[in-house]
């Protein structure tokens, strides 16, 4: 993986165990399902931890990411793009929001003018056409289920490949607002319960909008902060639930959006607001597959999907503004991603100048109002 030019910090430290152990969950003498999850879950995560404690004795340069053995396990993927638009989970599979959301993103990443002409911008816009509703959400798929990550992958693809207009996404702000809950994070829709991938979701959305000063950013801020777990280092999805790797993305990618959205109103943050030596902790001592691949936590099986977002929360944990700090040896560096799309941010400057220069299709009202 390419490293950015970064000012390296001070090298972290484990945690001592010791204080890791004194972390752990108190029931208070209410002993529920949740609550024998939650033990059962910090006695795994303890004896990883406890064991690599030991590991760096004879090896300082440890906990290593296992780069080359992640890089073959993720490297055998296929795509396909639909003649109507959008792009399928594989060949002759039916068009999909978040199939087209991997497609594009996959397709910037390798970054050249053959990979960027694969997608049928014409058509791709009249995709989203056909999946916009007339309160400004977006359904993930024909007649498929419509929810808050229809609207990011629906943004993020229109905005990177410059076909998004203001007819496409007229009244979708106010419907992502009305997904922000009491607990201060988004929902997949109105009314539902907050969770970290539609707050991550319902975020860059804002974001891409330009509307993000218009959501209770510190509310946002209290419900992130507190999803990180005690004696894990990683993040829960939901208040009460347990730990998971995928979370290191979606909730660790929060925080430099929030960290945007503060500058904006004055606010300067120093460093970041969560900590980020227990999420490398968890991620590189706990989330390794030992022959490639990562996965949710200790005693899962890892998955593509895990992989990747674990992954890019170890990037966004390493990264702080321009300065670097890395857990374990430097070679675990990754590269930055940018916290909106999750590619590099080269990447992105590099597709948008290339999209930007071509006219925005204009399917108009083509479909759906
Ligand atoms: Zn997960």
């Amino acid at each position: 993986m390419v490293k950015a030019r970064r000012r390296m910090g001070e090298p972290l430290r484990l945690r001592s165990i010791e204080e890791i152990k004194k972390r752990r969950y108190r029931d208070e003498g209410v002993v529920t399902v949740t609550s024998l999850e939650q033990a059962e879950v910090e006695e795994a995560v303890y004896k990883k931890l406890y064991d690599l404690s030991l590991r760096i004795k004879v090896n300082p340069v440890l906990p290593e990411l296992l780069q080359e053995s992640h890089k073959c396990y993720l490297l055998d993927f296929t795509k396909c793009q639909s003649p109507t638009g959008g792009f399928g989970g594989g060949p002759g599979h039916l068009p999909h929001l978040a199939a087209t959301y991997a497609a594009v993103n996959a397709l910037v990443t390798l970054g050249t003018e053959e990979a960027y002409n694969i997608i049928d911008r014409e058509k791709l816009q009249q995709f989203l056409w056909g999946l916009r509703q007339p309160d400004g959400s977006f359904c993930m798929h024909c007649d498929g289920e419509i929810d808050i990550r229809g609207v990011y992958c629906a943004l993020a693809v229109a905005s990177l490949t410059n076909i998004l207009t203001e007819e496409l996404c007229r009244g979708t702000f106010e419907w992502i607002i009305s997904c922000q809950t009491y607990e201060g994070g988004f929902s997949g829709c109105p009314g539902m319960e907050a969770h970290g991938g539609y707050a991550f979701c319902g975020l860059s959305a804002l974001i891409i909008l330009r509307k993000g000063h218009l959501c209770d950013l510190q509310a946002l801020l209290r419900w992130t902060v507190n999803r990180q777990m005690k004696l894990e280092g990683g993040f829960q999805g939901r208040t009460n639930k347990l730990v998971d790797g995928c979370y290191s993305f979606w909730q660790g990618a929060a925080f430099p959006l929030i960290y945007s959205l503060m500058a904006e109103e004055g606010y300067e943050v120093k460093q970041h607001l969560f900590d980020a030596r227990a999420l490398q902790e968890y991620i590189l001592g706990c989330c390794q597959h030992p022959q490639g691949g990562l996965l949710d936590k200790p005693g899962k099986h890892r998955d593509i999907y895990h992989s990747s977002y674990t992954l890019s929360g170890l990037s966004v944990a390493q990264h702080f503004k321009n300065e670097l700090q890395i857990l374990g040896d430097q070679d675990n560096e990754l590269a930055c991603t940018h916290p909106v799309y999750n590619i590099r941010p080269d990447f992105v400057r590099k597709a948008m100048i290339y999209f930007n220069n071509l006219e925005i299709p204009n399917n108009g009202n083509a479909t759906n109002t």
